[in-house]
């Protein structure tokens, strides 16, 4: 299994970045064992009536990383690539977010393999109520609790917290974060982990003395987290001069108008065409001037190759994985980019998935200005954190983030013990 795992080049990745901080800190052999591998990988089938009345078999997959600190918490993709080695990647990242951010839990992934896009939303239900039927015997409000990632929404964790419920007997919440407010979702979760984007980049302009009023930006993906950061960045005064998504990129020195971009993605399924801009290569795009880069699509695009050619200022991690080890050694050597890391940069989203839970635990709920204000305070107070641990022991931030988790998991591992 281990060989299988780092075969998968996220997987593999993940596990490099892993064995780095691993060094950094010196870690017994055997805690980094202990620490490295997930806890539990399950692969389960879907067979799906489709509209066409074929039956069809995908293949879901949820990767538990660890239990060792309260349940286990992260998000379900839906996407036509997505596989068991990058979700464990994605589950292990999630593992050091947590930790590094203070929250109760360990960190796990879950996709499908499907391509949502051309699914019809009755397909989509039948497929989501399928995954949480096999996965029932393995979460729980104790044990993991899912969320949003890409290519789902608020309106599939409805779907997996009715089918758990159903099969309960009654209305538990408190199994799914990211699901609509009507259900008890938090206020604020939507563009949680895009606010928390925005919000980290002003602080990183902040202490390279930059100004936040008419800094530019440029953003690569356009879902849940790449909007909101556009609409948080907009919102601060900062002028959002690029956006891309899958079908294409559009380009407005003088800054892009976010909320008619949203309406435009929302009619025509993309920002292609947006007509408050004009066409630009979306590869070009990354490379233009700015003081914000945030990619905020997939893992691995900031690769090798691009890395000497960026001219951002600040590259705020709104997507997870999206710099390769290989292009962090560039930047590190450049000297000339201040990196907020992806397990800070987009932590917005799992912290009020956590209060989320909170509130759904106890049954009661906060306002949207509460949530966002505590939001913020656990940020600063992350991003503070981390400033001050690479000054002290001299690191990256890269390295600095990571270590910050792993170092509390690796407390955890050694203080509970081996059992038996
Ligand atoms: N999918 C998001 C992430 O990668 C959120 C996870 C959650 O809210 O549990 O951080």
């Amino acid at each position: 299994m281990k060989e299988e795992l780092l075969k998968d080049p996220v997987f593999g990745m993940a596990a490099e970045q892993f064995d780095r901080v691993a060094d950094f800190l010196e870690l017994s052999q055997r805690v980094r064992e202990r620490c490295k591998w997930p806890k539990r990988l399950i692969t389960v089938s879907l067979p799906v009536t489709m509209d066409d009345g074929r039956t069809e078999v995908f293949f879901g997959y949820r990767v538990q990383h660890h239990l060792s600190r309260g349940p286990v918490k992260g998000g379900l993709r839906f996407h036509p690539k997505v596989n068991v080695g990058e979700v464990a990647a994605l589950a292990m990242w999630m593992n050091w977010k947590c930790a590094l951010m203070g929250l109760p839990y360990g960190g796990g992934k879950g996709g499908i393999t499907c391509n949502p896009r051309e699914m019809s939303m009755g397909e989509q239900e039948r497929l989501t109520r399928r995954f949480a039927q096999e996965i029932c015997p393995f979460i729980g409000p104790e044990i993991d609790v899912m969320a949003p990632d890409v290519g789902t929404t608020a309106q599939h964790m409805a779907w997996i917290l009715d089918t758990y419920s159903t099969r309960e007997g009654r209305f538990v919440p408190e199994i799914i974060t990211g699901k609509p407010v009507e259900l008890q979702g938090s206020e604020g979760r939507t563009q949680a982990t895009g606010h928390g984007v925005a919000f980290l980049a002003t602080r990183a302009l902040n202490k390279l003395s930059v100004p936040v009023i008419g800094a530019s930006a440029i953003v690569q993906g356009f879902g849940n987290v790449g909007s909101y950061a556009v609409e948080t960045m907009s919102s601060y005064g900062m002028k959002v001069r690029g956006v891309s998504d899958v079908t294409g990129a559009v380009w407005n020195l003088e800054g892009l108008d976010a909320l008619a971009l949203r309406a435009y993605v929302a009619e025509h399924g993309g920002v292609k065409g947006f007509p408050g801009g004009e066409e630009i290569d979306p590869d070009e795009m990354l490379l233009q001037e700015c003081d914000v880069l945030v990619p905020a699509a997939l893992e691995r695009v900031i690769t090798a190759e691009i890395a000497p050619k960026l001219k951002c200022k600040v590259l705020a991690e709104g997507a997870n994985g999206p710099t390769t080890p290989e292009a962090d050694a560039i930047m590190e050597e450049r000297g000339d980019i201040f990196l907020i890391p992806d397990v800070l940069c987009n932590a917005g989203g799992v912290t009020v998935s956590y209060f989320e839970w909170v509130q759904n635990l106890q049954r009661f709920s906060w306002t949207k200005q509460e949530v966002l204000s505590k939001l913020e305070t656990k940020l600063n107070e992350a991003f503070e954190n981390l400033l001050l641990f690479c000054g002290e022991r001299k690191c990256d931030h890269r390295l600095g983030a990571l270590a910050t988790g792993v170092e509390t998991v690796a407390k955890v591992k050694q203080t509970r013990g081996l059992f038996p």
